[in-house]
């Protein structure tokens, strides 16, 4: 999407913050940007933000441009070399070896305009696109055709083409699809002279072929050396290159030259810069071949009591067509069963599975699933060795069972403490009928580092995902590292594998390309990146290093790649300090622990469903990513920043008040870095020292705020519509004058229920008993819903209780860092709640946001001070777990089973869209709602929204307001496109930004006004 005509309208840009760039790099900075339209950042934040990527290394770059096209790109390559600073194009930064990161480069970030689907031709079955398009975006736009780019990563949710490209990605499929190169026709690259060349099939020694190779320019030599080197090492490509599906080492010497469909013989420099990652120029657009959706698949997973004897499956298995062969072990399933997130899709695996491969057939393939799973059981269980099968038809069951495979990586990098699976040699392949004996061999060689690993991924394919558990923050650990490295590689040379079949070279594997592909092919390596890059200045140091004083390129750079020890993140040297917190971390392994607890792995910019991360989403900045927030928190816990900066104004503005705290990455985030939490941490750290915001302080209290206004209600409404009192509300209070504040009731939630005269069910009739939390919102300006969920609990018999003197949640305290305010607030409830709790009270909130700050932040704000005093299970416990929101109190308990409701069909009431509320969504307790919606009757329509952008105060400051609405752009979309009546959502504040949505009339209901309306048919 060009910058044009996105929908987006935010920048962390517009805060008024100083940027200074950095002083080594002036003159470089005022020439790039003299030249290119997007944005050149080259300050302390920029460079921490672009030093890491999904793998082990780190090493700050010189600085990011942020090209807007093809034209930038060109500019921002010639100024860089003409300064001597070396290029390195990037997209999501997902990579695991190290191969977007560059020391001391320019990197060019082109994820963030050059994301174009620019032509899509379903007949050819081709498409061109700009290199930073999101692959699923793109398999998006393909649907409608029935077509799909073939290569599945299994981080196509946020990785981009261009760096697919660059790393010759592949994912599941590629026992049926093969790899990226397969898929790329051709590309438009941009030289390290500013060239731009267009690479495609030429026909050797056409007359275009004899055009292009006469001259003395770039594009002629790069022609006429590669050319020369493919056919002068015929040979040693023949004995060298790998025979399997995927070897993603080196550059793609067996690929580019070779017979095209009308039997020429054809070079095609595309294929080359497939795998280059960024070594040979910049890809500005590339034109992909693509591949139609199977209609339907099915899954059939055997389960095995040796891996050993599943290895030696996986050649029978690619007998009979699958379109994958997947492998998981036990440490995968013992992972998944002893976690809340996974433990489900574990159920299905027999006991005594140590092993088990999962085959799938699709449509296009095999026409009669139940034949050839008939036929596979006979070869595996009747014939062969495996105890057990379990067959998956339907949809869900297979997704399940994905699930199961896809939690691996995301399971392992969670273990406690320092060491941990590391990526390095993990997608060695070799070719499947060596599986076995190289299985075996692995697993000597990891009782010779006296470790251990799990093992993985794409059986059908070689490649094994095997990822040794190392401590890297010490030097056992790094020398273990290497030599590991060396000893798996002599293993893999021995099977006749790659060292890389999925990930690339990067910083992990550079080094050992001269081992893998002997001295000529180095050298043949060497001589064709000069070709393209006469002084090495793209992304020097990957793919081939300079090992020879007759290597050219800045001496800075030498040796870049050669030694994988090198510009790790985590080294023996690293150290991070653990602040005292006043939040427990206790489970977290502390504050520092769940900082460094993000890998990188970018899934925090994907772009479509989940909650994480809304700012990211709505800004497409990467500091605006759960990851960027972790890497800039850790860079000033471990000296990368000045130890200062934490407090200063623009780590507080741009790093920390811009997270929303939708709690969205602690359930997304495949390894459950806690943001909002970090965050709550760190502002109260801030607040110790410099004190909180006259806003803060009005936020943090506002029920004492709500509380005046409802006792001066209507004068206290009228007030905020005089004329100028939203610029005094502005001005004093930093409130965003567009906003309408929420309107005080007289009559609050409280008064109506004392009015009626209390409960309507006696306690003595009822079989449950719950105290209804007065929270903020409801009581001094909404009571509506609180009256319909008095009406509906009482419908369904429970004796309802709205006490007098329970504390606010300590919500809003908490979402601003005052800890201290919250932590009281927790405490007088859990003091108020517990003994009712003991006799067997539920404790029931009408506002998302309070039920699960009892939920789950009271247990972090009185964490183990609460233990030591409770003995036994702590009362802070004990009240979490008798908390709910009032849907889920109905349907946790069936409740709405017994509310008169005259007709339960579905539709019979109508058809409503859902948006639920982001912290019950990280809770995953949203769909509580929406089933107690559809058994009383509505056609309900869960909409696929992230957080609504108000996130609490967060829509009503000034600064935030445009961020806000921007976030609430992706909402506004979803209930448009709704066939639903109307939209209805639990969170007051998600109401709000609702009804300020255009063609919005009134404010929407709660869900749980829908279900009272019921009662009233
Ligand atoms: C959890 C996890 C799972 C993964 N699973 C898979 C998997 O199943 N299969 C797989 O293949 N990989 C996988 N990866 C690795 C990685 O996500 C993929 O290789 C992905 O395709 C990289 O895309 P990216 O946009 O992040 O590229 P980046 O990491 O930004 O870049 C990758 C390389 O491409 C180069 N590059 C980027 N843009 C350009 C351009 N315009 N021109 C020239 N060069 C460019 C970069 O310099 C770099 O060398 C996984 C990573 C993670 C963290
Ligand atoms: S925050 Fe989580 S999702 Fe984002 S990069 Fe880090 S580990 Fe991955
Ligand atoms: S809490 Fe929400 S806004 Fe903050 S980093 Fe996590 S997902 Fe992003």
């Amino acid at each position: 999407m060009t910058p044009d005509d996105s929908p987006r309208t935010w920048s962390a840009q517009e805060l008024d913050v100083e940027r200074p760039d950095a002083a080594e790099y002036r003159d470089l900075t005022a020439d790039l940007r003299s030249r290119v339209d997007g944005r050149v950042a080259f300050d302390e934040y920029a460079r921490v933000l672009y030093a890491t990527d999904g793998s082990i290394y780190g090493a700050q770059p010189a600085g990011v441009v942020f090209p807007t096209d093809t034209g930038d790109v060109r500019a921002a390559v010639e100024v860089a070399t003409d300064h001597g600073v070396p290029v390195l194009p990037r997209g999501t930064g997902s990579s695991l070896a190290g191969q977007t990161v560059g020391p001391g480069c320019v990197v060019l970030d082109v994820s963030r305009h050059m994301d174009d689907v620019l032509d899509v031709n379903p007949d050819a079955e081709r498409a061109r696109v700009q290199p930073g398009v999101v692959q699923d975006d793109l398999d998006d736009r393909l649907a409608e055709h029935g077509l799909k780019f073939a290569p599945d990563p299994a981080s196509s949710n946020r990785a981009t083409v261009g760096g697919g490209i660059g790393n010759n990605s592949t994912g599941a499929h590629s026992v049926r699809y093969g790899i990226t190169d397969a898929y790329t026709e051709a590309v438009t690259a941009v030289l390290s002279d500013g060239s731009v060349i267009e690479a495609r099939e030429v026909v050797l020694d056409s007359p275009e072929w004899d055009d292009l190779v006469s001259g003395d320019g770039r594009e002629a030599e790069i022609y006429r050396t590669v050319r020369a080197v493919v056919e002068d090492n015929a040979d040693e490509i023949e004995a060298r290159y790998p025979d399997l599906k995927r070897c993603v080492s080196g550059y793609n010497l067996d690929r580019v030259v070779y017979e095209n469909d009308a039997g020429e013989r054809v070079l095609n420099l595309a294929k080359l810069f497939v795998g280059a990652e960024g070594t040979l120029g910049v890809v500005v657009e590339a034109e992909l071949s693509l591949v139609t959706v199977p209609e339907e698949t099915a899954l059939a997973l055997y389960c095995f009591e040796d891996l050993v004897d599943a290895m030696r499956m996986v050649p029978v298995a690619l007998e009979y067509e699958p379109s994958a062969v997947e492998l998981m072990d036990d440490e995968v399933f013992r992972l998944a069963a002893e976690s809340d997130g996974y433990a489900e899709y574990v159920d299905p695996i027999p006991d005594g599975a140590e092993a088990a491969l999962m085959l799938e057939f699709d449509s296009e393939l095999r026409d009669d699933f139940e034949r050839a799973v008939a036929e596979t059981n006979d070869r595996f269980l009747d014939d062969g060795p495996a105890f057990d099968v379990v067959e998956a038809y339907d949809e869900a069951a297979q997704a399940d069972l994905w699930k199961l495979r896809k939690a691996a990586i995301p399971l392992l990098m969670s273990l406690d403490g320092d060491p941990k699976p590391y990526p390095f040699i993990e997608d060695a392949t070799v070719p499947p009928e060596e599986l076995a004996e190289y299985v075996q061999k692995f697993e000597g060689v990891l009782e010779d580092h006296d470790t251990s690993a799990a093992y993985f991924a794409h059986a059908g394919s070689g490649t094994l995902h095997i990822r040794p558990i190392l401590n890297l923050k010490e030097e056992a650990g790094v020398e273990a590292l290497h030599s590991i490295t060396e000893d798996v590689t002599d293993l893999v040379l021995d099977h006749h594998g790659s060292f890389s079949g999925e990930h690339g070279d990067g910083m992990a594997r550079t080094e050992f390309n001269p081992k893998m592909y002997g001295e000529d092919l180095w050298r043949a390596f060497k001589e064709v990146k000069t070709a393209f890059d006469p002084e090495w200045w793209m992304h020097p140091g990957n793919v081939v290093y300079r090992d020879s004083a007759a290597d050219v390129g800045p001496d800075a750079e030498r040796g870049v790649g050669a030694d994988n020890r090198d510009h790790l993140r985590y080294g023996a040297d690293y150290e991070s300090v653990e602040p005292q917190t006043a939040l427990d971390f206790a489970d977290d392994g502390g504050f520092s622990e769940l900082v460094e607890l993000c890998n990188g792995c970018g899934t925090c910019r994907q772009t479509g469903s989940d909650v994480m991360c809304p700012t990211y989403r709505a800004s497409e900045e990467e500091v605006q990513t759960t990851r960027g927030r972790a890497n800039m928190l850790r860079a000033a816990i471990s000296g990368d920043l000045p130890e200062e900066e934490l407090h200063s104004e623009r780590f507080q503005s741009e790093v920390l008040d811009l997270c929303v705290g939708c709690k969205g990455c602690a359930s997304d985030c495949p390894t459950g870095v806690d943001m909002a939490k970090l965050k709550a941490e760190a502002k109260h750290q801030h607040h110790q020292r410099e004190g909180a915001t006259l806003r803060e302080r009005l936020f943090a209290n506002i029920d004492a705020a709500s509380k005046l206004g409802s006792a001066l209600a209507p004068l206290s409404n009228w007030a905020t519509e005089i004329p100028g009192a939203r610029r005094v509300l502005q001005s004093v209070f930093g409130i965003a004058p567009e906003r309408d504040l929420p309107p005080f009731r007289r009559e609050t939630l409280r008064d109506w229920f004392d009015a009626r005269g209390g409960a309507a069910v006696p306690e003595a009739d009822a079989d449950r008993r719950v105290i209804l939390f007065p929270d903020t919102y409801t009581n001094y300006s909404y009571p509506a819903a609180g009256k319909a969920a008095v009406r509906t609990l009482e419908a369904a018999g429970v004796h309802v209780a709205i006490p007098d003197d329970v504390a606010p949640s300590g919500r809003a305290a908490f979402s601003t860092g005052m800890l201290d305010a919250a932590g009281e607030r927790a405490r007088a409830n859990v003091d108020q709640f517990a003994p009712r709790v003991d006799d067997g009270w539920d404790v029931v909130f009408v506002e998302p946001s309070d039920a699960v700050m009892v939920q789950d932040e009271y247990r972090d704000l009185l964490g183990d001070g609460a233990r030591a005093a409770d003995g036994g299970t702590p009362a802070v416990e004990r009240v979490a777990d008798s908390a709910y929101g009032v849907c889920e109190y109905l349907d946790a308990f069936r409740l709405d089973d017994a509310l008169p409701v005259p007709d339960r069909s579905p539709g019979a009431a109508g058809a409503l869209s859902y948006h639920g509320h982001c912290n019950q969504k990280a809770t995953n307790k949203d769909h509580h709602a929406v089933g107690v919606l559809r058994r009383v009757g509505y056609d309900v329509d869960p909409l696929d929204t992230t957080c609504c952008g108000m996130a609490g105060s967060f829509g009503y400051h000034d600064e935030h307001y445009d961020l806000s609405q921007a976030i609430a752009g992706r909402l506004f979309e979803r209930v448009d496109d709704s066939d639903a009546d109307r939209v209805v959502a639990p969170g007051g504040s998600c109401r709000s930004q609702l009804r300020d949505r255009d063609g919005a009339d009134d404010l929407p209901p709660h869900p749980i006004e829908a279900v009272a309306e019921r009662l009233d048919d």
